[in-house]
Formats: C-alpha cells, sequence, structure tokens
C-alpha cells in the first residue's frame, strides 16, 4: 500500500444543525458532508477519521450551568455526540463508503467500543471512522477528544473544521470586527499568547506537545472539506 495520509477531522455537533429550518440535524446538511468525504476518499489517498461533537443536542456547559451535576451533564453531552455520529454514518454508508462508529463509552449494540488498534485497522481498510462519545471522560471537549485520538493514531494533521462562516483564525473576530485579518499560519505559542479562538485551550495545548498540527477552515463551503482533505493549503494552519 502507498502512502496515504492519514487525518482527523473535528467537526461540531452544530454544523449538522441547520440554520434554515430547526431541526436538531439538517439530513441535507449531513449528506453535502458525507457525498464531499466519499468522493474526496474516492479519490485521494487517503485515511481518515471523524470525531464528530455535540453541541446541537446537548453541551455539558448548559446544564452545569443551570445547576445540574457537571459529569451528568457531560455524559448527557456524550450521548449527543452519539447521535451524530449514526447520522454521519448513515449518510455516508448511502454514498457507498464503508464506516465505523466507535465509541469511547461503551454501547455494544450500537457501535463498536473505541480500542486504538482497531480504529487504526479499520482506516487501513479504507473505511471512514466516526469517533463518538469524545473521549469518554467528563470535563472534556471533542476538540480536545479529536486531538488525542489524532496523537494516539498517528494522525499528520488534525482538521477543525469551523461552522459560524468564520474561515480560519482572524486577529479579531472578524463578524464584529471589519478590520480583522485572517492568519495563513501561526504557532501554537501564538494562538495561546494572543488568545486565538481555534479550539479550547487544552486541545491547544495537546497538540502542542504532541506536535500534531491543525488546520482550521469553514467545513460549511461547498468544496471546502474536499480542498483540505487534499491538503490544499486554505483556511490557517497552526502549527
Ligand atoms: N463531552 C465530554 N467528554 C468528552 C467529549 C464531550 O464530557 O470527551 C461532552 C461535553 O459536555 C460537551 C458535549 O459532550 O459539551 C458535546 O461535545 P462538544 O461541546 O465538544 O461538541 P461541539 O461543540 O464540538 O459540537
Amino acid at each position: 500500500m502507498g502512502e496515504r495520509r492519514r487525518i482527523v477531522l473535528k467537526m461540531s455537533g452544530e454544523a449538522l444543525a441547520s440554520s434554515a429550518s430547526d431541526e436538531t440535524i439538517d439530513a441535507s446538511v449531513v449528506e453535502r458532508v458525507a457525498g464531499e468525504i466519499a468522493e474526496a476518499l474516492a479519490e485521494l489517498p487517503l485515511e481518515l477519521a471523524v470525531m464528530i461533537g455535540g453541541g446541537n443536542i446537548w453541551r455539558g456547559s448548559t446544564g452545569a450551568g443551570a445547576g445540574m451535576d457537571r459529569a451528568t451533564s457531560d455524559s448527557m453531552g456524550m450521548l449527543g455526540t452519539v447521535i451524530n455520529a449514526l447520522a454521519l454514518q448513515d449518510a455516508l454508508e448511502r454514498k457507498d463508503q464503508p464506516t465505523r462508529v466507535l465509541t469511547a463509552v461503551h454501547m455494544a449494540e450500537v457501535a463498536e467500543p473505541y480500542i486504538r488498534r482497531r480504529a487504526i485497522r479499520h482506516l487501513e481498510k479504507g473505511r471512514v471512522v466516526i469517533f463518538a462519545a469524545g473521549m469518554g471522560n467528563p470535563y472534556f471537549t471533542t476538540d480536545t477528544s479529536a486531538a488525542l485520538r489524532a496523537a494516539e493514531i498517528e494522525a499528520e494533521l488534525l482538521l477543525k473544521g469551523t461552522h459560524g462562516g468564520v474561515d480560519g483564525v482572524y486577529s479579531a473576530d472578524p463578524r464584529l470586527d471589519p478590520s480583522a485579518t485572517r492568519f495563513d499560519e501561526l504557532s501554537f505559542m501564538d494562538v495561546v499568547a494572543k488568545d486565538l479562538r481555534v479550539m479550547d485551550l487544552t486541545a491547544i495545548t495537546f497538540c502542542k506537545d504532541n506536535r500534531v498540527p491543525i488546520l482550521v477552515f469553514d467545513v460549511m463551503g461547498p468544496g471546502n472539506l474536499r480542498r483540505a482533505l487534499s491538503g490544499e493549503r486554505i483556511g490557517t494552519l497552526v502549527r
């Protein structure tokens, strides 16, 4: 087998929700994302794992803010990611792209448990691995989980797909400040020192310590996902 790039894509749950309707998961959005992934994999020498978030369904901090037990609220968030993972799996398989959902919280009737060597084996066999339930621990996010899995499976790049119309990392929020400029490339130290919003700080420091480069790009722009997967330098590279 020739050289295949191994990539982890982090997608927020909210990217699967619809701005057009109030659906929690918009089937047409999931279908488009799945289509871009399937096309890219059919053409490019790639191994792809997707870490899917759950913010469209539940965020641990929401419940904790309302007085809920934090760990319980985070468990609810993790379960939300499983719902999204199954939606993405379904859409990918309807594009004839084989997949495996691997959950960090065991639910054997629904999906396989996450086992590192098994994840790698699936990737080698050309299956898209969908990581669900983050890393299985409360107090963490799926951003940090994506960073952890990227290091574990020795991915060469972590793709962080944004969704609010911001196509990379800017000097300020471009939706509020018209003078904001986009960085083509940043160091991890820059991100921390300038307090730039890329991923949460735990994820950033993890990627820094373990040398996992991050490409931040707008996953909602049609064709962007394929571009990012094909190695085009869109968005902002943090390394
Ligand atoms: N979560 C968790 N541990 C993990 C990953 C996720 O407790 O390892 C919970 C946490 O409550 C989080 C929720 O799952 O708020 C949904 O994940 P996240 O907020 O990262 O989703 P996204 O913002 O990417 O949609």
